[in-house]
């Protein structure tokens, strides 16, 4: 109960943050912050992903785009268990939409956010078996000086990371965005060789 108490205080003050939105830091946020995350004492697995894109910020709800169509079929689960806080926590390593670039893409998950807020809520998770490290920003923290000379390296070293002995193991994956469908092609081992034992590591996790 006290961990419960715990994380919901955390995740309470989480949702009055206005650290980007204060006007005299380089670069605000462009919009009202609307931080979007599921932290969770129940479940045994989380999602660490980049941050949420215009289409999460207007929904409020983490993936309701086409990335989370993907990831839920990466990972061989379906919407009722994927928004179930007993099975998965979400916690990108941004809470609040970061604005478009000049061409038009995502900004990169606000730094201010990994470091006021992330050590904080994982540590309030101690029930976590599973870290699903997805995107470079995640893998950056999650597996720091342990990662390899870029995403590609670091995904196709996935089996090093599951023999560490630390909890939570820590599984990268690549961001599902449609930016990384070429990426996909080039690299046919994720799909044949990580993917497999992705869906079984969650079943196993889910029992
Ligand atoms: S991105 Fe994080 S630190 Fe920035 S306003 Fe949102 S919750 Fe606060």
């Amino acid at each position: 109960m006290a961990g419960n108490n715990r994380l919901s205080d955390l995740t309470n003050e989480i949702s009055r943050c206005r650290i980007c939105c204060d006007r005299s830091i380089t670069n605000p946020l462009p919009h009202e912050s609307r931080p979007v995350l599921i932290a969770s004492t129940k479940a045994k697995i989380a999602i660490c992903g980049q941050a949420p894109g215009a289409r999460v910020h207007k929904s409020g709800i983490p993936f309701t785009d086409r990335s989370g169509v993907r990831l839920r079929d990466w990972m061989g689960t379906c919407e009722k268990d994927f928004y179930n806080p007993a099975k998965f926590a979400i916690v990108p390593m941004g809470f609040c939409f970061p604005g478009l670039d000049a061409k038009g893409a995502d900004m990169a998950p606000r730094r201010e956010c990994a470091l006021a807020w992330r050590r904080k809520v994982i540590d309030a998770m101690p029930q976590l078996k599973l870290l699903l490290a997805v995107g470079i920003y995640a893998q950056a923290w999650h597996i720091g000086k342990r990662r390899k000379r870029n995403l590609t390296c670091t995904v196709a070293a996935w089996r090093e990371y599951l023999n560490e002995s630390e909890a939570p193991t820590i599984l990268p994956l690549p961001h599902p965005s449609w930016r990384n469908n070429s990426w996909l092609r080039k690299n046919p081992w994720f799909d044949k060789e990580l993917l497999p034992v992705l869906k079984k590591m969650i079943q196993v996790e889910l029992k």
